[in-house]
């Protein structure tokens, strides 16, 4: 059995910062079911939100958080992420972070502005913010003697009192599989955190990594935490379609450049859904292009900036010109495939200022979290900063809370089970799960399509669940097994609400009701 203060769950952003502030005091494992540097947090571009400059307030960046998040935002947890954005991001800084500077601003670094944000307030290392924050903390993290890092340990379930038989219900750690060596070991820990990210992986499209299949939110709900506002998924409108292209997002400049969505036939049909036609927000976009594809029988649509010179596309897009050129897409001369894809999960496990969940000792941070933060729908650039806010809120409630004693925790059993003889039944429920999930719970929902989907994930459901207890556990396996809890949480969520609110929009329900309320799922004993 291996043991410490603290173990985290996830290398994103939340881990990282979490584990960073708590190892001066405390033994912490981080653990990573993939390597260090794998996550959403690395492949972040835009930056972080925060009042930096004198130009800039605080009431201002909480109007624009609570617009977005149409009605659903709790204010208490608005004003608490963006009252301490300002530390968060100072502490980057004292990290190393490189973000860029601009000798020209009374912040003397470059501030972007972006959709929603009626200022110029997201902090940036060039278009890569992501990956130069993570590359950081990471140099950090190894070089700190209080963190041991456990890179290809999967988390497969907490372990809880309730599931020791205690009568006192916390929870004690979790147990890992190495996906190295498929070795499950037992990890203790005083405090458990689930850093694990959001769920996007649910759906065919999307423009996260692989990591991102909802571990977290499925472990806390199994452990019996409640999770709140499922409902709400971020799509973004132009992710690329082509079968050799994971995740690879065309830019929104790009339609702000001229850009024309147009149907495989060339007629353009932004315009017939609204009157900024290509420049629309994100969601009115995204949703237009469902319509579209879902209306013609579609696997995409098309957009064209070919109007535009080569010396013009390779000066404003060199990343996006030379990536589909290699795919040989010439944009300076076609139009460029491309369908919405599953971006942000604004929903996650209930979580208060500090972090914790509703089972003592456990605590969830980042995307996996439900906060109150976003509401319906998320401010760009105010993901990244809700990380480091409740991780730096959780490990201040860690650090000034008593440590309770190590017990005994039973190893994990495989006396019962075997090898699996038919990792075909995986790998086509994990296609056919993100399948149905993109054509029944995906931008525009009806009733029937969410009842369809509902129908399949029970069958799903009973299917894994019949698998997980005869055979070894595997990281396909036990992803698969979360990510179908997952999109059960979201379809039972969206059927749930008979309005259209946010980033859930059902033809049923068109109209928003005047009262808002968040849509809470509690776990049966
Ligand atoms: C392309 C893209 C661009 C974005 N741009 C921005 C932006 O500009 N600004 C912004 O604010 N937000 C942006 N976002 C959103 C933001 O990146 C995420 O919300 C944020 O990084 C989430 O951080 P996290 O630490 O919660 O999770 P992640 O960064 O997803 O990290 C989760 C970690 O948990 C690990 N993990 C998962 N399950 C397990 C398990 N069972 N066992 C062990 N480890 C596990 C994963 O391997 C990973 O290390 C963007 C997202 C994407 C995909």
């Amino acid at each position: 059995m291996l043991q410490f203060d603290v173990l985290i769950i996830g290398s994103g952003l939340a881990g990282l910062s979490l584990a960073l502030k708590l190892a001066d005091q405390r033994k912490v494992a981080v653990i990573t079911k993939k390597s260090l540097l794998e996550s959403a947090s690395v492949w972040a571009q835009g930056g972080i939100a925060a009042v930096l400059s004198q130009e800039d307030s605080l009431t201002e960046h909480i109007q624009d958080t609570v617009t977005a998040g149409a009605g659903l935002c709790d204010p208490a947890a608005v004003r608490y992420v963006i009252e301490h954005a300002k530390p968060a991001i100072d502490w980057l800084i004292a990290q190393g972070v490189p973000f860029t500077r601009d000798a020209d601003t009374d912040t003397g670094y470059h501030l972007a502005r972006e959709g929603g944000h009626s200022r110029r307030r997201i902090i940036h290392a060039a278009d890569a913010t992501g990956y130069a924050v993570q590359k950081t903390l990471a140099s950090k993290v190894l070089a700190h003697p209080n963190i041991t890092l456990l890179e290809h340990y999967i988390a497969i379930d907490l372990i809880t009192g309730n599931k020791l038989g205690y009568t006192h219900n916390q929870c004690y750690g979790a147990y890992a599989l190495n996906s190295l060596s498929d070795e499950v070991s037992t990890i203790a820990a005083h405090d458990t955190i689930l850093a694990t990210g959001g769920a996007s992986k649910v759906y065919l499209y999307t423009t996260n990594p692989d990591t991102v299949t909802g571990d977290g939110i499925a472990m806390g709900w199994r452990a019996g935490c409640r999770v709140s506002n499922m409902e709400f998924i971020q799509f973004h409108p132009t992710c690329l379609y082509h079968p050799h292209a994971k995740s690879f997002l065309i830019s929104e400049a790009v339609r702000g450049e001229g850009g024309i969505l147009k149907l495989p036939d060339g007629t353009r049909f932004m315009s017939a859904h609204d009157e900024r036609a290509e420049l629309a927000p994100r969601d009115i976009v995204a949703r237009a292009i469902d319509f579209e594809m879902k209306k013609h029988g579609l696997d995409c649509v098309y957009l064209d900036i070919s109007h535009k010179s080569v010396e013009f596309l390779q000066a404003h897009f060199p990343t996006i010109y030379s990536r589909c050129l290699s795919l040989g897409i010439d944009i300076s001369r076609q139009p460029i495939p491309v369908v919405p894809a599953a971006h942000y999960t604004c929903g996650g496990i209930v979580t208060d200022l500090h972090g914790r969940t509703d089972l003592a000792n456990l605590y969830a941070v980042g995307e996996t979290a439900h906060t109150g933060l976003h509401g319906a729908n998320r401010l760009a650039s105010n993901s990244l900063l809700e990380c480091m806010v409740f991780a730096d809120a959780a490990a201040r409630n860690i650090l000034a809370s008593p440590q309770s004693q190590f017990i005994p925790l039973p190893q994990w059993d495989e006396s019962q089970v075997t090898d699996a003889d038919e990792e075909i039944i995986i790998s086509h429920n994990w296609a056919e799960l993100r399948q149905f999930m993109w054509d029944y719970v995906g931008i525009v929902r009806t009733t029937k399509r969410l009842q369809r989907a509902q129908h399949r994930i029970r069958l799903l459901h009973e299917e894994i669940n019949e698998y997980y207890a005869n055979f070894h556990v595997t990281a396909d396996l036990l992803e698969l097994r979360n990510l179908v809890l997952t999109a059960d949480l979201i379809v039972q969520s969206a059927l749930f609400r008979h309005e259209s609110r946010g980033l859930h929009y059902s033809k049923d329900y068109p109209d928003t009701r005047p009262l808002a309320a968040s849509t809470i799922l509690t776990p049966t004993a």
